[in-house]
């Protein structure tokens, strides 16, 4: 029987980690995932691309944990040296593989490419070790037994939109958790998360179970429950639901869920459109939306009016609302204004828009940064219209602003009651 996996620890190759030039976030993907199944990540560990640093990291950490999960180093150039350090860490040469070789060929055939010699190493392996498919890119991944523990080790390349498929097929059905984990994320916009934690009071003592924990991200508070051994479903969703009952319509979803998908989930099943008028967060809005795929089915559109000029020539914001005794760019008129022009002018059910001071200058005593306004507009109702004051820099005010936008228009479509509850400044 071999040994269960308990813990694991994740390798990052590449001298551009190390070097700050880029962002590890194989490692924290990894982790995620480890954890969802039950195997609790133990260490981290980086290393440039040296041939010694990655052979000895291996061994260190394949003496730390259960299994080990390296990213990066599989490519056929000089400072790719993954393929290499594994040989050496298993006491092992390397050899071509000739299945491997065919599948190369043939994957450089079918897009009509001549198959450059630098290539030809990735089709070898330590002849212990057994490759790894890999459906979007050229490098084969690695699996091996490394040490006499025979510590399983796993190979994987860099780019991330290959380690993560190669993880659900490749790794995830060698994977031995040594206990049955289940867990499930619910997600709420509107509360911050000490006041999540208030309402969810002894739900959250770390003696309970299933445990529940919070982590915020862009103002959504996600509440993570996890179950220990057998029974989890029931476990979890007796939780989920008394989670779903202390936090009400906030709430907006659980598990792979977003605010736009959700939002968009309302709009189509009502066969509901929706158009955006931006100003400070040019184009933010649009893009979350537009990032879920079939938004094509609701979206209609928008325009990023970030001058005063764009909102009178594009959406008809009367030129008054910008005159020195008129209410300026950022106030309600102004975004009732945007919102009005773009339901008129996009032939849409629903239009938001989104005018304010995202800083760091511009603020004023009477609009300090941060004030935004937020208009939604729509056939089947009167406009709505909220001010909010958000804290932080640019960015922050930015992303705040383009999803509370989406949480309006989230409440509104649900019919829940929260509108009124989401947090503004007056
Ligand atoms: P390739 O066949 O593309 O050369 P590789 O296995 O050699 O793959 P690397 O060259 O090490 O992989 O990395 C390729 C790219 O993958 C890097 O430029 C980087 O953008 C990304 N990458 C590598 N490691 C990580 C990591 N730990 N987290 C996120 N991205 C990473
Ligand atoms: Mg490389």
């Amino acid at each position: 029987m071999p040994r269960a996996h308990a813990t694991a620890a994740i390798l990052s190759i590449g001298d551009e980690l190390t070097l700050g030039q880029g962002l590890d976030t194989n490692s924290q993907w990894l982790s995620q995932q480890l954890v969802g199944v039950g195997i609790v990540p133990v260490q981290h560990a980086t290393v440039p691309d040296d041939l010694n640093a990655i052979r000895d990291a291996m061994l260190r950490l394949a003496a730390a944990a259960d299994v080990v999960i390296s990213t990066g180093g599989l490519g056929p150039t000089a400072d790719d040296l993954t393929r290499q350090a594994l040989a050496a860490a298993m006491n092992e040469p390397l050899a071509e593989d000739p299945a491997a070789m065919e599948q190369l060929r043939a994957w450089f055939a079918g897009r009509g490419r001549r198959m450059p010699e630098a290539n030809r190493v990735q089709a070898q392996r330590p002849h212990s070790a057994s490759l790894l498919q890999n459906a979007f890119g050229t490098a084969p991944g690695l699996r091996a037994l490394l040490g006499s523990a025979g510590v399983e080790v796993f190979c994987l390349p860099g780019p991330p939109r290959e380690v993560r498929p190669m993880f659900e097929t490749q790794v995830r059905p060698h994977l031995r958790p040594a206990r049955e984990v289940t867990t499930r994320a619910v997600h709420m916009f509107g509360l911050g998360e000490s006041e999540v934690a208030e309402r969810l009071g002894d739900l959250m003592t770390r003696t309970h179970s299933p445990l529940v924990g919070t982590t915020v991200s862009g103002g959504v508070v996600t509440v993570r429950i996890r179950h220990e051994g057998p029974g989890g479903a029931a476990a979890i969703a007796e939780t989920e639901n008394a989670v779903r009952d202390l936090i009400g319509p906030y709430v907006f979803g659980a598990g792979v869920d977003t605010l736009a998908s959700v939002t968009l989930g309302l709009l189509r099943e009502r066969s509901h459109t929706v158009a955006v008028v931006e100003s400070c967060t040019g184009g933010l809005l649009g893009a979350l939306l537009t990032d879920v795929p079939g938004s094509s089915a609701a979206v209609r559109g928008g325009w990023i009016t970030y001058s005063n000029d764009f909102k009178t020539r594009l959406i008809g914001v009367p030129e008054s609302t910008f005159a020195a005794d008129g209410p300026g760019a950022v106030s309600r008129e102004c975004a009732q204004a945007m919102a009005r022009g773009g339901l008129e002018r996009s032939g849409a059910g629903w239009c938001l828009s989104i005018t304010g001071i995202a800083g760091p200058d511009g603020g004023t005593p009477e609009k300090p940064v941060g004030t935004v306004w937020i208009a939604l507009a729509s056939r089947h109702r009167e406009i709505e219209t909220r001010r909010f004051a958000f804290a932080g820099e640019r960015a922050n005010v930015r992303d705040w602003a383009a999803r509370s936008a989406l949480a309006m228009l989230r409440f509104a479509l649900a019919g829940a009651g929260g509108l009124k509850m989401l947090r503004q400044a007056e």
